[in-house]
């Protein structure tokens, strides 16, 4: 039997709360004092684990699906920002592989060395037997790496999934080295709440709230990410807007093109202020001399130097 434990809103703790509404019977609420929304009660810790390892994705097809086909420019875009600011290369830990596409985005050049740690059984299997990874299955704070290990720390659209995000944040700060980087794509809210909330929501899918609850559990704001990574000791130096998966028909796929270029060149006009983006890519850097703790937070130091 399925039990259910109350969650916290991860950047205020025990703080009151507003229902926002029911998402695959699950309640989303809205914290009062930050307003990040996150589903309010669900399965436990471990039962969420499970689910991942077992369940969410049931075969390789699917993996190539959502997390190549779909995926691929998304990828391609993120990895290219990667390398330019990591010119040299280095160790590469992505958290949360999926079909392991992203990382063969880095194999065969010259001073990178990636790998990636994966919760599906069946999506490691992808990555190994499609790219030639090296993928182990299961969660990061499993793989007891040792302190100041990676130069670059991914993980993309995956953040929101995680159900325990200030330990893992703290073991990602824990395993980079002084001045490494931490790289992590999440959904855009705006987009979320526009597309998945509302009006439009109801006359297209005829329910109230489409978030996936259940799969997600987080609905950063870039403030909420920033304010919980600069915690933990992170600074943040740069963003760039990112684009939804890819698929659908041909005219489904135009307008969601048009949409992409509009909202990133507003992102890029207003330095991330105004963004109705599907999702964000967003950098991070372990100072060289680390002062943790910091409450200090100011999204506006993100400035967009996005890749021509
Ligand atoms: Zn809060």
């Amino acid at each position: 039997m399925t039990e259910c434990m109350k969650t916290e809103c991860p950047v205020c703790g025990p703080s009151s709360r507003t229902f926002v509404g029911e998402c695959h019977a699950l309640p989303v609420v809205r914290c009062d004092v930050c307003h990040l929304m996150f589903v309010g009660e669900c399965s436990t810790v471990d039962e969420t684990e499970e689910f991942f390892r077992t369940e969410h994705v049931d075969a390789p097809e699917t993996t190539q699906l959502h997390y190549v086909s779909y995926r691929r420019d998304s990828l391609q875009r993120e990895a290219a920002i990667v390398r330019r600011l990591v010119p040299d290369g280095g160790r590469l830990l992505d958290v949360g592989t999926a079909s392991g596409y992203f990382l063969k985005e880095f194999q065969g050049i010259e001073g990178w060395d990636v790998e990636g740690v994966e919760p599906s059984a069946v999506s490691t299997d992808f990555a190994r037997d499609h790219f030639g990874l090296n993928v182990r299955q299961g969660y990061l704070t499993e793989q007891n790496h040792g302190a100041e290990t990676f130069d670059v720390v991914t993980s993309l659209d995956a953040f929101n999934c995680h159900r325990t995000p200030n330990d893992d944040l703290a073991e990602i700060f824990r395993i980079l080295k002084p001045g490494a980087l931490f790289a992590v794509e999440i959904p855009g809210q705006s987009y979320r709440l526009l597309t998945g909330s509302g009006l439009f929501c109801r006359l297209f899918f005829g329910v109230p709230l489409r978030l996936n609850a259940g799969v997600n559990f987080y609905f950063y704001t870039t403030s909420a990410l920033v304010a919980m990574a600069c915690r933990v000791g992170f600074e943040a130096i740069e963003s760039h807007p990112e684009a939804m998966p890819s698929h659908g028909s041909l005219p489904a796929r135009l307008i969601k093109g048009a949409y992409f270029h509009a909202t990133s060149l507003l992102y890029r006009m207003t330095s991330g202020r105004i963004h109705y983006a599907p999702k964000e890519f967003l950098i991070f850097r372990k100072p060289i001399s680390a002062v943790t703790g910091s409450t200090t937070v100011d999204a506006s130091r993100l400035q967009d130097r996005r890749v021509a």
